[in-house]
């Protein structure tokens, strides 16, 4: 292609995210790690291909559709701009975003499935499973509800059977296995080789690949009551997207350093099942696949029911999207789960970013300033390239080899921590007042410079506008991002005319920012209705053994004594009654009469105000502070002889 050495070349995905989701801090964390690893690769001169894009096909996309009343493939064009939509706005590097319904894919797809029918990889069979009539979907026995119920509806699952076409992965896991065994470092971290070995060496059997229940896919070539199950449709987007059809050349450039990210939950699509069609299609196998954790908020499950979800685009307006990026890399060890905290994110903007990163900038370009008119001086470059530099390049390298986000931001905090404390053993303010030590001002001034010229480069990946800003304000010409690693040479900087600008990061008041977090939370909460009430779980039995009936108000009248009560005479047909109501805030007496209502008939009479009362009548209240604010009568909806029964 380009004459580049095939280890120089870097081809990285993101899993294709389902269309229907919307898309959630999840999504973002998987997408920022593989464009900051995007944007480092390119920095240390590889040729970067990186791909994301959308799942588009299946039963739910054809049943969203439905419920709106559009076509399947109308739904799709609108809603995956929900994720183009995103990345633009987390500043996402990728090359390409595939969609599963693109026609270059179709054609991908269809040419692989009927490739591995010819050589007989690919057979009829019967598939059996648990199934949803009304969501027309089967559900896998590890997603069931309880009493084998539909996750989704609740409805029980029927057990179904259809002709299905079947993938003969089970003749290849020995390969695979073999494969693992050479190359412990294909599955990262370490503790998901460990699982994927022992599902391998347990039962792998062979995959069901094709659907006639379903609709919405890829048609089966030559057989088309069936389409593509979804699966399989999906996994294979990786090489649709390199020319694996189209453009072999490129494939074959991109193809064997291809790494897949993907959450833990989908590691055995992309470690077994993939990697077995791979083998069955002759294909080298990826160089890694990488898996993530799940992120939990505020110590909890992340939930729609639970209304915790974090909107990435929320936190990007409410902390502005490099401190977004930072803490989400920086904020848990690569591989594990992590934990989203709004107050975590406010601590690392103000330590990591504010002070650390933003204080040296604003200190050293002031100094530079006062002391040296904005103009970076000639000096000694020996004492800061060691003490401040050290092994940095090297550190965040190995770090970044192995997908170790974290400790990769730890390395070059490390290094930023050393200029700081460059700044305060060399006193530069000191060294200022004393003429004879201008050589020595000159040097610690230079080596500062240089330590930030560095620390724009290597926050670049992660951070990538605060780099370019730091980038302009440092004095440089041309886009930080655009640079090389290995280019970098400590000392080329003196000469330069600084250009300093506003603070990077404004510190956020904590005392202010919790006020106004709990505010909002007052606001919101005051908008929601009121905590309710329940009582206890009864038997049909309790219920019946209330007696109501349909009775009707013939006459109202004051009781001298009581504020709250009305004495009313009620009719149930077959016998009239005596009740003492308290509902006398609500109505006049003449608004009372004729009033249909219904009575409790068997409640123990009880004696109010010195009268006999013999049943209750039911109303609705709203009720503030226990006090009822307004109240309305039950009555019954339509003509109905009185005395009739209510159940
Ligand atoms: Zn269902």
């Amino acid at each position: 292609m380009d004459g580049k050495t095939s280890e120089k070349v870097f081809y990285i995905t993101t899993p294709i995210y389902y269309v229907n989701d919307i898309p959630h801090i999840g999504h973002a964390y998987t997408t920022i790690a593989c464009d900051t690893m995007s944007r480092y690769k390119r920095m240390k001169g590889f040729d970067v291909h990186f791909l994301t894009g959308t799942d588009e096909h299946g039963q739910k996309i054809q049943a969203a559709a439905e419920k709106q009343g559009i076509t399947p493939q109308a739904l799709v064009d609108k809603i995956h701009l929900n994720f183009k939509e995103l990345w633009k706005v987390l500043n996402i590097s990728n090359d390409d975003f595939i969609r599963t319904t693109e026609d270059r894919h179709i054609r991908v797809v269809q040419a692989i499935f009927k490739k591995l029918m010819e050589q007989g990889d690919i057979y009829k069979g019967t598939y059996e499973g648990h199934y949803c009539v009304p969501c027309e979907t089967y559900v896998p026995e590890s997603s069931m509800g309880p009493n084998q119920t539909c996750p989704d509806c609740g409805r029980p699952l029927t057990m179904m059977k259809e002709e299905s076409y079947f993938f003969r992965g089970s003749k290849y896991v020995p390969q695979l296995i073999e494969h693992y065994e050479k190359h412990p470092e294909a599955i990262l971290p370490h503790i998901r080789y460990n699982e994927v070995m022992s599902f391998l060496r347990g039962e792998v059997r062979d995959q069901s690949v094709s659907r006639t229940t379903l609709k919405w896919g890829i048609p089966v070539p030559g057989d088309e009551k069936h389409v593509v199950y979804v699966w399989f449709d999906a996994l294979i987007n990786y090489a649709t997207a390199v020319g694996y059809l189209d453009a072999p050349e490129e494939f074959r450039h991109y193809w064997p350093a291809v790494r897949h990210m993907v959450g833990k939950d989908i590691i055995r699509f992309h470690c077994v099942i993939w990697p077995l069609m791979l083998l069955a299609l002759g294909l080298p196998l990826p160089q890694s696949v990488i898996a993530h954790g799940w992120w939990t908020v505020d110590g909890e499950k992340m939930s729609k029911s639970k209304g915790n979800v974090v909107d990435p685009f929320k936190m990007v307006k409410d902390y502005g999207l490099d401190p977004f990026r930072y803490f989400l890399l920086r904020e848990v060890p690569f591989g594990n789960d992590g934990d989203f905290s709004e107050a975590a994110l406010v601590g690392r903007i103000n330590s990591d970013l504010a002070n650390d990163l933003g204080n040296l900038l604003n200190r050293t370009l002031q100094m530079i300033e006062s002391y040296r008119g904005g103009v970076v001086p000639e000096g000694n470059n020996e004492s800061g390239k060691s003490n401040i530099m050290g092994s940095v390049l090297e550190n965040v390298d190995s770090a970044m080899e192995s997908f170790a986000f974290d400790d990769a931001m730890k390395e070059i905090w490390a290094f930023i921590g050393r200029a700081n404390k460059y700044i305060d053993e060399t006193m530069p303010w000191k060294l200022a007042k004393e003429p004879d030590k201008a050589a020595e001002l000159d040097a610690v001034l230079m080596n500062l410079y240089e330590a930030l010229r560095l620390a724009a480069l290597l926050v670049a990946p992660v951070v990538p506008q605060t780099a370019q800003r730091m980038w302009a304000q440092l004095g440089l010409e041309g886009d930080p991002l655009k640079m090389l690693y290995d280019k970098f040479s400590w000392g080329e900087g003196a000469g330069t005319k600084i250009r300093k600008a506003e603070v990077l990061f404004p510190r956020i008041d904590v005392k202010e920012w919790q006020k106004a977090k709990e505010e909002k939370k007052k606001m919101e909460e005051g908008n929601k209705a009121p905590a309710m009430e329940h009582e206890a779980e009864i038997e049909i039995d309790a219920f019946k053994a209330v007696e109501m009936r349909v009775a009707q108000i013939v006459k109202a009248e004051e009781i001298p004594k009581s504020r709250k009560l009305y004495k009313l005479e009620v009719d149930l047909g077959y016998e009239k009654r005596t009740v003492c109501s308290g509902i006398k805030a609500f109505f006049t007496t003449e608004e009372l009469k004729g009033k249909r209502v219904i009575l409790v008939t068997n409640l123990k009479p009880a004696k109010l105000c010195g009268i006999e009362s013999n049943g209750m009548i039911l109303a609705a209240a709203v009720k503030v502070d226990g006090n009822a604010e307004s109240l309305t009568l039950v009555t019954p909806d339509g003509d109905i002889p009185l005395g009739s029964r209510v159940s």
